[in-house]
């Protein structure tokens, strides 16, 4: 039986690699049929930021990333939020001391310090000595009075190869002896996150732990806990790193990348194309499909696989991105990118609510106009400056253009035109620049160029009779007129 998870520490935003994380967890669970499980690891406290495991969890159901189990179900394996866990861990953390696999350290942290300082002086890579493997009963009572709290450390075995047999980088081979006791649960009685991802992926019955490569260093130690503690060693798939444009490995602070996945969504992002996008992301499928990019979720549950995951880094390029979502959006529904455009037409101070029929359909032609050249809704507010905004700004192309000769007297007919009536529509005014062109004899490019940067102050744009009916007959006077004087 498959069975996954995805595992965050709530301390912040669902970054993109988070999301490609979940993504290939919940692909791989639903191509088996199985459950996919998130949950949320927060026994770092410290780091803890209130409420970001919701907020996590809403992207991920935006991204259509949805859970079988987690902290808002009644799943068989609850609680799936580490805290709630904790007499869980006691449990084995008894069973380990008592079968003299783990011990009462009392190290503390100048001392631990110090014996790195040491090591690293010496020229050795720094691990813990194990000085207080085999404290007597005598020693625990003198460190207990000084007011010592001890931690609990996992003992290490010696000479003991530790293979990971990794679904991604193949067998990967650590020494135990290269790894000293590692604490599993911290003086105040918390667990260590490498002992208690190992009970939680036990008990919750993982068959697949997929996480990202800066985890791999981790995975010995967590060997080490499976064997003491008899468990069955689940299938591990280390995902490789995501490097920016430059080749350097996307840190959480890297500017030229947008990181997190609410960014995405607040810019008009549409969640299908992120999904495409991020399973690209290292993963590509077999075959013919191969030559393919655009899959949705469905598509990739079918295709995904473990083995058509790269073990090289992958390259987030923006571009592609932006590409992939524009794609996206010309197959939307109209109404649909309507609806994501409203608000940041509204934050640019272009519209108001209510939308009441004739001002939504305005709204909606306006948004048809750019549907097909978009790529993130945001956009929306600078292309379409033009139709709010009243004092327009000529670029040096439109300059040119309205310094031609005839000019003037184009756009002078055309108002006098747009004076003998009172429709407005596409068609009305089809009929309203076939009379220009008679009136003054110019057609093609020289009629529609010196209107359109009059009207639109750019020399490109969408069409032009849809643009001049959505403008509005008042606006377009004015513009006229300011050219002509
Ligand atoms: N809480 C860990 C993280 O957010 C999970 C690592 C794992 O999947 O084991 O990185």
């Amino acid at each position: 039986e498959n069975r996954t998870r995805y595992a965050p520490s709530p301390t912040g935003h669902l970054h993109i690699g988070g999301a490609r994380t979940a993504l290939f967890s919940y692909l791989l669970a639903k191509k088996h049929g199985g459950q996919f499980v998130v949950r949320i690891e927060d026994t770092d406290t410290e780091r803890n930021v209130e409420g970001a495991d919701l907020v996590q969890m809403n992207m991920l159901k935006w991204l259509g990333v949805n859970w079988d189990e987690s902290v808002d179900t009644d799943g068989p394996y609850k609680p799936y939020r580490c805290m709630e866990r904790i007499d869980i861990y006691n449990r084995y953390i008894e069973q380990l001391l008592t079968e003299g696999k783990a011990y009462y350290s009392y190290a503390t942290t100048e001392e631990i310090e110090r014996e790195k300082e040491e090591q690293i002086a010496r020229g050795e890579a720094p691990r813990y000595s194990g000085w207080d493997r085999d404290l007597s009963v005598d020693e625990r009572e003198k460190f207990e009075a000084e007011g010592r709290i001890p931690s609990i450390r996992f003992k290490v075995p010696s000479g003991k190869q530790l293979v990971i047999e990794d679904a991604v980088r193949g067998r990967v081979q650590f020494e135990s002896d290269d790894i000293g006791d590692f604490v599993i649960r911290r003086p105040d009685g918390r667990p260590m996150y490498n002992f208690a991802v190992v009970i939680d992926d036990a008990l919750m019955k993982m068959s697949h732990i997929i996480r990202g490569e800066e985890h791999l260093s981790n995975t010995p130690k967590q060997l080490l806990i499976y064997d003491a503690l008899g468990f069955d060693i689940p299938q591990f798939a280390h995902v490789p790193l995501i490097l920016n444009a430059e080749g350097k490995k996307m840190s959480k602070r890297d500017e030229t990348i947008i990181q997190f996945i609410d960014q995405y969504e607040e810019l008009g992002y549409l969640p299908e194309a992120i999904v495409n996008f991020i399973a690209l992301l290292g993963w590509s499928p077999a075959g013919e499909k191969n030559e393919e990019e655009i899959f949705s979720i469905e598509e990739l549950t079918e295709l995904f696989s473990l083995e058509r995951v790269s073990k090289a880094p992958a390259i987030f390029d923006t571009g592609k991105l932006n590409w992939m979502n524009g794609q996206y959006i010309k197959q939307a529904s109209l109404t649909r990118i309507t609806d994501l455009a409203i608000p940041h037409l509204e934050k640019a101070g272009y519209i108001q609510a209510p939308y009441a029929d004739e001002k939504r359909i305005w709204v909606e032609r306006l948004v048809g106009l750019y549907q097909e050249q978009m790529e993130y809704v945001a956009e929306i507010t600078e292309l379409a400056s033009m139709f709010f905004v009243e004092e327009l700004c000529y670029d040096q192309e439109a300059q040119t253009i309205l310094e031609q000769e005839h000019i003037k007297e184009v756009l002078a007919s055309f108002i006098a035109n747009i004076r003998t009536t009172t429709e407005f529509d596409p068609e009305t005014i089809k009929g309203l620049l076939k009379k220009v062109q008679k009136e003054t004899g110019y057609k093609g490019k020289q009629l529609f160029m010196p209107i359109r940067v009059a009207v639109t102050g750019q020399s490109q744009g969408p069409d032009l009779r849809e643009s001049i009916s959505l403008i509005g007959a008042d606006l377009v006077v004015r513009r006229l007129q300011a050219i002509i004087d």
